[in-house]
C-alpha cells in the first residue's frame, strides 16, 4: 500500500516524499481512507505507531481540497480587520474561527503535533497550525490566534482561558481530535473536554486516539463520537 492508493492529495504526497516516509503504517493504512470519507474513528494505539500522521494527513487533505471555495465565500478576519482600519474603525479582536481543533495532554506532545503538521504542509501554505499552551504568554497567544489558523493544537486548560474570554469560536470547527486521550484523563482534564465538545457543532467530525479504548476512555469515546470506525492496532 503506498501513501497514493490512499487518496492523499499531492502536494501531502511530495512533503512525505520529503520527510523519507516510503509507505503507510498500519494505523495510517487503516485510518486515512475512513478519516477523508468524513467518518469518525476510536483508534488505540501507541507512541510511535505513526498515530499523528493518521489524523493529521486526513484533516490536512480535506483542508486543502475545501480551501478554494472557504477562501471566496466570505471574508477573513484579516480581510475584516483591514476593512475595519480602511473604514476608521477603532481596531478590535476578532475571534478566530479554526477549522481543526487538536487536544493533547502536554505541552511537548502539542507542539510535536505543530511541527509534524508543518512538515506534512510544506506545500499546503495557506494552511496554518498553531499551539495554544499553558505557560505561553497571552500577548503571544493573542498575536497567533489573530492571524487565524485554520489548526489549533492545545491543551486544554488554556484554551478553555480563551473560549471564555470570547477569543475562539468553534461555530466553523469541522474536526476534533483528542490525542492520547486516556492520558488526559489521568491528569483530570474530563470537566474542560466535556466543555470543549459541547461547544463544538455535533456535525464535526471526531477522531479519538488512546493507548486504552477500555474503561472510563471508552465510555467518553462512545459519547462524543457517531458510528465511529474502531481500530485497535
Ligand atoms: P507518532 O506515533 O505519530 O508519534 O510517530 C512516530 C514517528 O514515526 C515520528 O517521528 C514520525 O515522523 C514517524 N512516522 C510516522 N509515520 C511514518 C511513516 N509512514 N514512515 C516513516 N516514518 C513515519
Amino acid at each position: 500500500m503506498s501513501f497514493e492508493a490512499l487518496g492523499l492529495h499531492v502536494n501531502l504526497i511530495r512533503a512525505l516524499t520529503d520527510s523519507g516516509y516510503t509507505k503507510p503504517t498500519s494505523v495510517q493504512e487503516q485510518a486515512i481512507p475512513a478519516a477523508i470519507e468524513g467518518r469518525d474513528l476510536m483508534v488505540s494505539s501507541q507512541t510511535g505507531s505513526g498515530k499523528t500522521a493518521a489524523f493529521m494527513l486526513p484533516a490536512l487533505h480535506k483542508l486543502i481540497s475545501a480551501e478554494v471555495v472557504s477562501y471566496d465565500n466570505s471574508k477573513t478576519p484579516n480581510q475584516e480587520r483591514q476593512s475595519a482600519r480602511s473604514r476608521g474603525d477603532r481596531p478590535r479582536f476578532v475571534a478566530a474561527k479554526p477549522k481543526m481543533l487538536v487536544l493533547t495532554p502536554t505541552r511537548e506532545l502539542a507542539l510535536q503535533v505543530t511541527t509534524a503538521t508543518d512538515k506534512y504542509s510544506a506545500y499546503s501554505r495557506r494552511i496554518k497550525a498553531v499551539s495554544i499552551l499553558g505557560g505561553m504568554p497571552y500577548p503571544k497567544q493573542m498575536q497567533l490566534l489573530s492571524r487565524n489558523p485554520e489548526i489549533l493544537v492545545a491543551t486544554p486548560g488554556r484554551l478553555i482561558d480563551h473560549m471564555e474570554s470570547g477569543k475562539i469560536d468553534f461555530s466553523e470547527l469541522q474536526m476534533l481530535v483528542l490525542d492520547e486521550a486516556d492520558r488526559m484523563l489521568d491528569m483530570g482534564f474530563i470537566d474542560d473536554i466535556e466543555k470543549i465538545v459541547a461547544a463544538t457543532p455535533p456535525t464535526r467530525q471526531t477522531m479519538l486516539f488512546s493507548a486504552t479504548l477500555d474503561g472510563v476512555v471508552g465510555n467518553m469515546a462512545k459519547r462524543i463520537t457517531t458510528e465511529p470506525l474502531i481500530v485497535q492496532i
